[in-house]
């Protein structure tokens, strides 16, 4: 089984170098940004498209979805329209995996024990959950949710082929929970508003992605059902 990796040309502080569009015969899963030299190439790569499926709706994975369905004649299959947990779609079958939004799915290849993990998780670095539609309690559900599949290997929607699959997951697992102790500990020191949490409990997090500390760290107050002031 063939697991074809084209790179969209988004490349950014949370697409890493771009999104990965993979192709798994004919199966083309998400498409990424909407270029045309990037969609001509899935389609040199793909031969036939049979199925466009997306792991969320966000647009660096789905903007290109329409115009590569106009392109191919295949149909766009999404959480919510055509898919839900547990569907084939092709050689894959689709589990419902939210938290970073709530129409997330993965894609899993039983033969080859493969998980497409969309932004489930990355090949490098960690995933923004940012409320209110990113929800840690239900990615944290979603990282054990994988781990019970026991895959072997992960092909990310960001970043290189994780090929130690249990451990990346474990380590995002240990990741979120050392956070959250870090968040109790500056709640329990005085920290009494989202910047104060970030400066006592994200000192390692540089400058320039504060404001996605700031969306992290509210995405723990809520799942420890915590309520503070904003600023
Ligand atoms: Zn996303």
């Amino acid at each position: 089984m063939d697991f074809l990796t084209l790179q969209a040309p988004n490349p950014g502080p949370l697409t890493l170098e771009g999104t990965n569009t993979y192709v798994v015969e004919g199966t083309v899963v998400d498409p990424g940004s909407n270029r045309e030299r990037h969609l001509e190439a899935i389609l040199a790569a793909a031969g036939r498209v049979e199925r466009i499926v997306l792991t969320h709706h966000h647009p660096d994975h789905a903007a290109g979805a329409r115009r590569l369905s106009e392109l191919s004649g295949a149909s766009v299959l999404a959480f919510g329209t055509e898919l839900s947990d547990g569907y084939r779609v092709g050689e894959l079958v689709a589990v419902h995996t939210p938290g970073h939004s709530p129409d997330h799915l993965c894609f899993w290849h039983p033969e080859s024990r493969t998980l497409l993990s969309g932004d489930l998780i990355a090949g490098e670095g960690s995933i923004l959950i940012a409320p209110p539609e990113g929800d840690l309690q239900a990615y944290v559900d979603s990282l054990e949710r994988v781990r019970a599949l026991a895959p072997s290997r992960i092909l990310p929607g960001h970043g290189p082929e994780v090929q130690d699959a249990k451990a990346k997951i474990e380590e995002y697992l240990t990741h979120r929970r050392e956070r959250e102790a870090q968040v109790v500990a500056a709640l329990r020191s005085g920290a009494s508003s989202v910047k104060e949490i970030v400066e006592a409990a994200y000192a390692d997090v540089p400058l320039v992605k504060r404001r996605y500390a700031e969306l992290s760290a509210q995405a723990h107050l809520e799942k420890l059902n915590h309520r503070i002031s904003q600023d």
